[in-house]
């Protein structure tokens, strides 16, 4: 008898079907009639075939997005662009049972971390209709009884987006959200590694019956499909989120063009344990930060600093933890720990580990059972021994792999969590609110969460500091990004003119 996983897993294999780009409100293949492979990273099975687009789709995507823009979507009133958002996240709601075991089956994320994923998703759509509605106002300036100077936001226009896959379908609507809610038009371009809900997303919005062109996906590979829309002359805005190298070259490549950028990077965010924290707390969220989404997470508290008071403690708790963590069929309920996305990213990984134990450090790693030997698992991981300079402290490992080192003094741990190129995130664990307000301010990070894990609030911004991004998403910050505004100057009386060559 199959298990209740095993039948949901064929079931979702037996349905997948090939994939299309969807542009102007219909499902269509490339011109070139060129396709690419998707795998699933439980098995590194072959699951299906998505359409490779090029800048011919980009271009008819573009153009129907523009059309779409200066016409039905540009006059709609708010009231009923809003209502399209909210049948967005009622859809998504309607079908998160469906949504998320594909999203596991896609990327080896747990299907109850993707089942969270997929509710934020809704609750994007929801959050920015409600955004748009209570918060999207303007300023007014009074001059005496001279002029009366007043602002107003304008959708920008064609909002490229290109994502990631290691939060795919949530990451995506966190973008599409405002970017609709505000009024432009869009032309998304997915990770090539997790194609299946982006086109289910593509499925939902064309149920939800936006009208043509509104909403685009073009799928393909990033230095094909992603560049050219980056270059097109008629896309205002891109909004990227995924690793640093790849946002340079897509700032250089944007820069003709002329274009505004969200940049949403890479992080090696540190999280420190001060002697005085609630040590059992600490562990907790020490470990559910690096070890949730499989370690695939721009937040992850990926450079542990523990005081050495108590560190030896600690270490041998974090030990015990890596051992227990369930590594498994991402497809199943108790799974904490799944596949890592795709065969070079686990080797990619892999390397790192190597690196580490070449640079001198201890590598302790927990357990993946034998009959997961076909997919992409790596254990859960602890670098011990580590050291400012070395690789594994400096780069952005991207998988369920922790970096450890201690420290003493307050001063000396501010420095060595500062000491890297990136500023995403930041974790600080003490009784002491003094010292927490002051270490958390200290820290170069985006976002810094005091005796807490990564808990967001989506009212405040997201993004990080220096090559950790540029600009903030979130709450009404979004709306720098996503609008355009405009002063305008109104004369109330007579003012004086200067009156040249009267
Ligand atoms: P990636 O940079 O390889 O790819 C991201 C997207 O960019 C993909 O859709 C890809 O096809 C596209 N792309 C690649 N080259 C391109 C080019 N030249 N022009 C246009 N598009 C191009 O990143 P990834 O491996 O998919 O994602 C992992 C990275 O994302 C990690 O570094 C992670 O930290 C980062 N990330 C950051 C955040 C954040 O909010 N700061 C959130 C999630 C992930």
């Amino acid at each position: 008898m199959p298990s209740q996983v095993e039948t949901k897993t064929k079931s979702i294999e037996k349905n997948v079907k090939d994939i299309r780009h969807y542009i102007n409100g219909q499902f269509v293949d490339s011109h070139s009639n060129e396709w690419f492979d998707n795998y699933n990273p439980f098995t590194n099975k072959k699951i299906n075939q998505a359409a490779s687009g090029d800048e011919k789709e980009i271009d008819e995507a573009v153009q129907s997005a523009r059309k779409a823009f200066q016409g039905e979507w540009g006059s709609l009133k708010l009231k009923d662009r809003l209502a399209y958002i909210y049948r967005i996240a009622d859809l998504i709601d309607e079908y998160i049972d469906e949504i998320a075991p594909l999203e596991s089956y896609d990327t080896g994320l747990p299907v109850s971390q993707t089942k969270k994923m997929v509710a934020r998703a809704a609750h994007n759509f929801r959050f920015y209709a409600e955004m748009v509605s209570s918060r999207l106002v303007g300023d007014a300036y009074q001059v005496d009884n001279e002029f009366l100077n007043y602002t107003i936001h304008k959708p920008v226009g064609i909002a490229g987006l290109i994502t990631p896959w290691n939060a795919p379908f949530m990451l995506e609507t966190w973008k599409i959200a405002p970017a609709l809610a505000t009024g432009n038009t869009v032309v998304l371009k997915p990770a090539e590694w997790s194609p299946l809900t982006a086109n289910r997303l593509a499925e939902i919005i064309d149920k939800a019956e936006l009208p043509d062109g509104v909403f685009n996906v073009v799928h393909g590979y990033g230095e094909r499909a992603g560049a050219s829309l980056v270059a097109h002359s008629d896309v205002e805005l891109i909004s990227f989120t995924g690793e640093t190298t790849t946002g340079s070259e897509i700032m250089k490549n944007g820069a003709d063009s002329l274009k505004q950028f969200s940049m949403e990077l890479g992080g090696k965010s540190p999280i420190i344990v001060f002697d005085d924290a609630d040590v059992d707390r600490a562990l907790d969220a020490c470990t559910w930060g690096i070890f949730s989404f499989n370690g695939e997470r721009c937040t992850a508290n990926s450079r542990l600093y523990i005081h050495e008071n108590i560190a030896d403690s600690f270490i041998e708790r974090l030990k015990e933890r890596v051992q227990n963590i369930v590594v498994g069929d991402p497809m199943k309920e108790d799974t904490q720990v799944g596949p890592l996305i795709h065969a070079n990213h686990y080797n990619n990984v892999k390397n790192y580990l190597k690196i580490a134990e070449k640079e001198g450090c201890q590598v302790f790693s927990g357990n993946v059972p034998e009959e997961m030997s076909s997919g992409n698992f790596i254990p859960p991981t602890i670098i011990l021994n580590a050291d400012t300079e070395m690789t594994v402290v400096q780069e952005e490992i991207f998988g369920p792999v922790i970096t450890v080192m201690t420290f003493k003094e307050e001063e000396e741990v501010i420095k060595l969590a500062n000491n890297v190129r990136y500023g995403l995130a930041g974790y600080v664990w003490t009784k002491d609110i003094q010292r927490g307000h002051r270490v958390a301010q200290a820290v170069d990070s985006g976002m810094l969460w005091v005796n807490s894990q990564n808990v967001r609030d989506l009212r405040t911004p997201f993004g990080g500091s220096k090559h950790s991004g540029i600009g903030r998403e979130g709450g009404h910050y979004a709306f720098e990004f996503y609008t355009e505004v405009q002063i305008i100057h109104v004369a109330l009386g007579e003012h004086h003119i200067p009156q040249f060559g009267k």
